[in-house]
């Protein structure tokens, strides 16, 4: 089954994925991820992308079809996968649909009061980077990862002024992909405003 994660930043897209990726056994493929790794071992995507991602706008999008054309050709996305972060522009979602069939679009909505307390608490494993919240997925140590023992940090792009011009970044350009999948008969719903737990178990429903 080959879903796409929808959803404002914050909303706990990248948390509800992890979980399916077990459930399922199909990849979690995260474009932030996959883009903030490039950027830590300075490769020329990762050179190109910092400055876009620092501030809170979107990487330009032919460099990140170009990456995600790559992953998606690997032999673990036989069986399907789950697309976290991408597509984010009418474009990207016009070119996936090129490359593969989806089966599924999942919007996750919560209100801005929400997102903005989510990302403020949201730390990050600078080793594997698995993803705590202060209040709701707390590290047994404070400071370190649970699986790895590597560095919790925040990221460049979750403190205040980049928050604000990702969801404005979103409303603009991401949003309207909402419109898009339901016209295609693909979107389900899903109420992000609960815990973690929770939002999974809407999810799950919401493939099955
Ligand atoms: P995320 O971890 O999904 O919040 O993504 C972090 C940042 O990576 C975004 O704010 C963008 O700068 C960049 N990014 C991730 N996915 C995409 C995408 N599909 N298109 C453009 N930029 C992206």
């Amino acid at each position: 089954m080959n879903i796409i994660l929808l959803g404002p930043p914050g909303v706990g897209k990248g948390t509800a994925a992890t979980k399916l990726s077990k459930k399922l056994k199909i990849p979690h493929i995260a474009t932030g991820d996959m883009l903030r790794e490039n950027v830590a071992k300075k490769t020329g995507l990762g050179m190109k992308a910092k400055s876009y991602m620092d501030s809170g706008a979107l990487v330009p999008d032919d460099l990140v079809i170009e990456m995600i054309k790559e992953r998606l050709q690997r032999n673990d996305c036989k069986k399907g996968f789950i697309l976290d972060g991408f597509p984010r522009t009418i474009y990207q979602a016009d070119e996936i649909s090129k490359m593969v069939n989806v089966d599924k679009a999942v919007n996750i909505q919560a209100n801005d009061s929400i997102i903005v307390e989510r990302i403020g608490k949201r730390r990050v494993c600078s080793k594997c980077s698995f993803v705590y919240h202060l209040d709701f997925i707390k590290p047994n140590r404070e400071g370190f990862c649970d699986k790895c023992s590597g560095n919790l940090y925040q990221r460049e792009d979750d403190k205040p002024e980049a928050v604000k011009e990702r969801l404005k970044v979103y409303r603009e350009k991401t949003k309207p992909l909402i419109k898009y999948y339901k016209e295609k008969k693909l979107l389900a719903d899903v109420d992000g405003s609960g815990g973690p737990e929770e939002e999974f178990e809407l999810v799950l429903k919401a493939v099955s």
